[in-house]
């Protein structure tokens, strides 16, 4: 592995860059998306190493090479120890014979985006002292991940945070989480709008010279390469959690984005031995869509009791469809402006059949959200968030005697205590992290979905 790991835009237009430009500045220039150059393969020391944050380290070290200064990765993987309510970062639990639930809400936000972002924030920290640069960060939530970014980035110095949400699109805690803290360099605004709006609006801010404000810009979204790296460690912490049956292992990983389903590729990308990803979605379904007729189409998003997962134009797509056409960059620039210009791709017969080799995706409806939340505490006593509920219910749905099948759950379920009141009756208890967010002040301005209005709110 070279010292200086190299990123190249999934669109080939721009150049390839070192791990601290694709960190800071998020999208390529041409409008692509950043992935390693070369894809490196798990150290051994990866798959023995002491502890969650041990495991993370020697996970990312190929992906950063010496292109940090030392011990920023060190202080970076030392916040899943520090900042998470469970020792092992993301306990494996199994909760019936052969299906597991990997536990991903033991951050300080209670949700998945907390493992990657508390590392970024460290690392771009890190990045940005060593350059004397200021930063200012774009992002588009449906509501973890900005709660995450103001918990990972709130009082940095350098860096400025932007946080757009959905009006009423997101849960009332994940809301209070992002607009109480108080912290001076993080500004909230609620958009008009859905979250394909936001992140309409956030790719249109990163293309704007008139956003940055004089510094750098950048996203922390999961279009941003250090984000989705960031997301591989735990998928190597639940195989070897799993041991011998590791290679049989099913991952079902609940989906919007694509982000955290991608990570798991990249796992597997890197050796991790592993059977297969499943990328169940909420009816918000354009990616199933995709894999079973071809065409990968725009669609207005519905609200669900998943929020996190309301996404219709899943960024990391494209990632995925780069790597299934064996990194053909010029059909993906293609295939994406087409997306662009007429909300629509037409995916050609031999790339259709690559995806569905690497990635299979079904759409888990409301109805059977909820009643898998009963069943679920029923059958086990647990209490899960809605996201998980739509991976358990796809979960279960899969043949468990061709090996283990694995449902991420992404968040506790008291950051959704409506859906889970409506499912169960009685509202999830809280965990330390959410406790106390009523009663604080609230920040947020509210603007309209354009980019006009979103530059005049940040002028
Ligand atoms: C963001 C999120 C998801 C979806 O993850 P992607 O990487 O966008 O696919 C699922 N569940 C929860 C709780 C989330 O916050």
């Amino acid at each position: 592995m070279s010292a200086q790991p190299s990123y190249v835009s999934t669109r080939g237009r721009s150049g390839a860059v070192g791990f601290v430009e694709a960190l800071l500045s998020g999208v390529a220039r041409d409008g692509g998306l950043y992935v390693p150059a070369r894809w490196p393969t798990l150290s051994p020391e990866a798959l023995t190493a002491d502890g969650p944050a041990a495991t993370a380290e020697a996970v990312l070290r190929p992906f950063i090479g010496d292109s940090l200064p030392e011990g920023a990765l060190a202080r970076a993987t030392r916040r899943l120890t520090d900042g998470f309510d469970d020792p092992a970062a993301t306990p494996l639990v199994e909760v019936a014979p052969g299906l597991f639930v990997l536990e991903l809400f033991h951050g300080p936000t209670a949700a998945f985006k907390d493992y990657a972002m508390q590392m970024v924030a460290v690392l771009a920290e890190a990045a940005l002292e060593a350059s004397g640069e200021r930063l200012r960060l774009v992002t588009a939530t449906s509501g973890d991940t900005g709660a995450a970014a103001v918990r990972a980035f709130g009082g940095l110095e350098r860096v400025e945070l932007v946080v757009l949400h959905p009006l009423g699109r997101v849960s009332p805690v994940q809301r209070l989480q992002m607009t109480t803290t108080g912290a001076a360099n993080v500004k909230n605004l609620a958009v008009r709008g859905d979250f394909d709006d936001c992140q309409r609006l956030v790719k249109a801010l990163l293309a704007d010279p008139r956003t940055a404000g004089g510094g750098r810009l950048s996203s922390v979204n999961s279009i941003n390469w250090a984000r989705l790296a960031g997301q591989i460690p735990y998928y190597v912490g639940a195989a070897r959690a799993l041991g011998a049956q590791a290679a049989r292992a099913t991952y079902v990983v609940p989906t919007g984005n694509f982000g955290d389903a991608f990570a798991g590729w990249a796992a597997r990308r890197m050796g991790l031995p592993m059977g297969g990803i499943v990328a169940p979605t909420n009816r918000n379904d354009a990616l199933v869509r995709a894999l079973q007729t071809g065409v990968y189409a725009r669609a207005q998003a519905a609200p669900t009791a998943s929020v996190s997962m309301d996404v219709q134009a899943p960024s990391n797509f494209e990632r995925l469809l780069f790597e299934a056409s064996g990194r053909d960059a010029d059909l993906t620039r293609g295939l994406f402006e087409d997306f662009a210009s007429d909300g629509r791709m037409v995916l050609p017969e031999d790339l259709l059949a690559a995806l569905r080799r690497e990635v299979r995706a079904v759409s888990v409806s409301e109805a059977e959200t909820a009643a898998e939340i009963a069943r679920t505490h029923a059958e086990t006593g647990r209490v899960i968030c809605p996201h998980t509920a739509v991976a358990l219910h796809a979960a279960r749905r899969l043949d468990r005697s061709a090996g283990p099948v694995v449902a991420l759950s992404t968040a506790h379920a008291a950051k959704f205590p409506e859906s889970v009141e409506a499912a169960l009756g009685f509202a999830p208890e809280r965990p330390r992290q959410l406790e106390g967010l009523e009663g604080r002040a609230e920040v947020f301005e509210t603007v309209d979905p354009t980019l006009d209005a979103v530059l005049a709110a940040l002028a």
